[in-house]
């Protein structure tokens, strides 16, 4: 079995910054990542608020990261975890199929997904109209009209990405708006973007989402929808090490250093009110410099 000091599981913003840092140590480490490197850096169309990059697409800023990596003799290694287990020493890390590694600690880094909605429709018009990511899939609904529901910073700018291709979009909110001033501001500012509050009910459509239905009976025609309401955490691979956790959020300390000894968290994993890249960066290399304070420790 191969073993590792470190493990870092996902290759966003928050593991790419821990493994930055790791490599600054002589511990040994290997950065696991599922999908496409960057994480949601893949899925953001514009970032403004990023210190140092005024205006910077997702992409760019990942592919930045990713070669800042690769010159430091940095890699990422490609596999889904499913599981950790304690070991006799550290942690045992499964993967998907089946393949284990072994490791003194963890970073978990490996974000969070769209919490989907569980209303009628939505799991039939999937890829059919309803999509999580505008950035990925609004170019499909240009000049038709879309629905955005939702009511963070993340929703509003994909709403505001989706004005500028589609014919009206509708910024569905199904609780008091919690994004920017600023975003909000852009919004209403736009002739083509409807801001309304209201709870969806239903999708419907044949073969294709045609319509909304909101709780109370009023019925929002669009051709697309966008239903961006809430984030899941990634950490139920932890789940069987009793890790706390906050809504499945997990709960660290300063450090970023779980309940459980040596599982430390970064990013938009953990249990936290703010989830940007700038803390997620920050919150990798104080995982990193964690988890090798703690090593070093036991191993003189
Ligand atoms: C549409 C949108 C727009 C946004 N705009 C901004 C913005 O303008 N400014 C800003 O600061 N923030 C923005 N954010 C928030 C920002 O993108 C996140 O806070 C940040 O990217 C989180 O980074 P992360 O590394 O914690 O998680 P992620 O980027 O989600 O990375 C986690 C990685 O872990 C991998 N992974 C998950 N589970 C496993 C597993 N079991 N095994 C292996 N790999 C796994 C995933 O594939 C993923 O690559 C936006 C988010 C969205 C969705």
């Amino acid at each position: 079995m191969e073993t590792y000091d470190v493990a870092i599981v996902g290759a966003g913003m928050a593991g790419i910054s821990a493994a930055i840092y790791l490599k600054r140590s002589s511990l040994s480490f290997t950065l696991i990542e599922r999908n496409a490197p960057g994480g949601k850096l893949n899925v953001i169309h514009r970032i403004d608020n990023y210190p140092g990059t005024p205006s910077i697409s997702g992409i760019e800023l990942s592919l930045a990261l990713q070669k800042q990596l690769s010159e430091l003799g940095g890699k990422i290694s490609y596999g889904n975890i499913v599981e950790a287990k304690k070991a006799e020493e550290g942690f045992i890390l499964r993967f998907d199929n089946g393949k284990e590694i072994g490791c003194l600690a963890i970073i978990a880094a490996s974000g969070s997904s769209e919490k989907k909605l569980g209303v009628p429709g939505e799991k039939e018009l999937f890829g059919k109209g309803i999509s999580y990511c505008a950035t990925c899939d609004g170019a499909f609904f240009r000049n038709k009209p879309v629905l955005v529901y939702g009511y963070k910073d993340f929703a509003a700018e994909d709403a505001l990405y989706l004005a500028s291709l589609c014919s009206k979009v509708y910024f569905l909110y199904p609780q008091p708006i919690e994004a920017t001033d600023a975003h909000l501001e852009q919004l209403k500012s736009l002739p083509n973007v409807e801001l309304a509050e209201g709870r969806i009910e239903r999708f419907e459509g044949e073969g294709h989402l045609e319509r909304v239905v909101l709780s109370d009976k009023r019925i929002i025609e669009a051709n697309g929808a966008f239903p961006l309401f809430e984030q899941q955490s990634g950490s139920s691979f932890l789940w069987p090490l009793g890790v706390k956790t906050n809504n499945g959020f997990l709960v660290t300390d300063s450090n970023m250093e779980t309940n459980v000894k040596n599982v430390y968290a970064c990013g938009d994993i953990v249990d936290k009110k703010l989830r940007q890249l700038v803390n997620a960066a920050s919150e990798g290399a104080l995982a990193a410099v964690g988890v090798i304070a703690n090593l070093k420790k036991k191993k003189v």
